[in-house]
């Protein structure tokens, strides 16, 4: 059997490290009912002295439940998911880096802090990763502004349109001018040491470009990788550009892919040719035939308010009959 640790260096993770996951994850998720200190002191009991990463939120842009949702259950507090957020902690050197800053970002610094404090002030992040400039990934930015955190340069990494767009328009030039952020540069496929334990990779992918370019990330750590897509068109203009899914996701040990809709047809009143992603159905048809070790790492994110695997349903059952996951808000990868 496969081990957890250093030693256990190895593509899969194996069943008991997944058992030991799903422990952490629900104690962690037990813990959004409020009894987030003797959460935060498990997790760190249980995850070592290794850097993981936390996811901070699951939803598409536009949160859950979106503006302009009628009153009824959608509002009840444990249907509340944040906007699509990882974090990267680093427990030894005690860094956080985090990847999007999204319109929920007071929410999820605060769950962070709860669980892995940073000595290093407000916001004590030791850099910001975003990868475009849709409303859920970057506007967070605002929060380190004058009017709220007042924060002093903060690195934020982008690629060079994104920097430029942060650059060129208010309100986000103000953050550039003040030195509340400073950019940093990020390229295709090249990668970024985090310290000597981390690096992160950023990968190019088609998606709708209006005003930046997107990517995903490739975070490796000393024994896993992890991938975070959580935009992106569907799989087959992606193809067209020489990379397969497939690959990435072998490459992986753990992949959080953008699962903004189930199927098509969800949105009503909506062409969804206008708005593409890879339906949750299309990722499993192109993983049907993969081993189950290949679709057990692929962990689906970026929920839309339409999808109903954000919540328990017959469709969610059928993913995770199927073999693939659910990113929950505050589970636990060791790197
Ligand atoms: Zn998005
Ligand atoms: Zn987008």
């Amino acid at each position: 059997m496969r081990g957890c640790g250093r030693a256990g260096k190895v593509r899969g993770v194996g069943a008991r490290c997944y058992w030991l996951l799903a422990l952490i994850g629900a104690v962690l998720v037990a813990g959004c009912s409020g009894r987030h200190d003797t959460v935060a002191d498990r997790a760190f009991a249980t995850a070592g002295a290794g850097p993981y990463v936390v996811v901070l939120g699951t939803a598409q842009d536009g949160g859950q439940p979106q503006a302009g949702t009628p009153p009824g259950p959608a509002w009840s507090p444990e249907r509340r998911r944040y906007v699509t957020s990882l974090a990267i902690v680093d427990p030894v050197t005690r860094e956080r880096w985090l990847f999007e800053a999204t319109p929920d970002f007071r929410e999820q610094l605060h769950a962070l802090d709860r669980l892995a404090p940073s000595a290093a002030g407000v916001p004590g992040l030791t850099a910001i990763f975003v990868t475009h400039a849709h409303v859920g990934h970057y506007t967070g930015l605002l929060h380190l502004g004058r009017e709220v955190i007042g924060a002093r340069r903060v690195p934020v990494y982008a690629m060079p349109r994104m920097r430029a767009f942060l650059s060129a328009h208010g309100p986000w030039d103000q953050l550039v001018r003040l030195e509340n952020i400073v950019l940093r540069e990020l390229a295709d496929g090249v990668t970024i040491r985090l310290n000597e334990r981390v690096s992160v990779t950023p990968f190019r992918v088609p998606h709708r470009d209006e005003y930046s370019e997107t990517v995903g990330f490739r975070i490796s750590g000393p024994a896993r990788t992890v991938i975070f897509l959580p935009d992106i068109d569907k799989w087959e203009r992606w193809d067209e550009q020489g990379t397969r899914i497939e690959d990435v996701v072998r490459d992986a040990d753990v992949a959080y892919l953008d699962a903004t809709f189930y199927r098509d047809g969800e949105v009503p009143g909506r062409a969804m040719s206008e708005i593409p992603h890879p339906f949750i159905v299309e990722t499993m048809l192109r993983f049907a035939r993969a081993p189950a070790s290949e679709r057990a790492k692929i962990r689906f994110i970026h929920f839309n308010r339409t999808n109903p695997v954000a919540f328990p349903s017959a469709e969610r059952s059928a993913v995770e009959r199927a073999g693939f996951r659910v990113a929950n808000m505050l589970e636990v990868v060791p790197l």
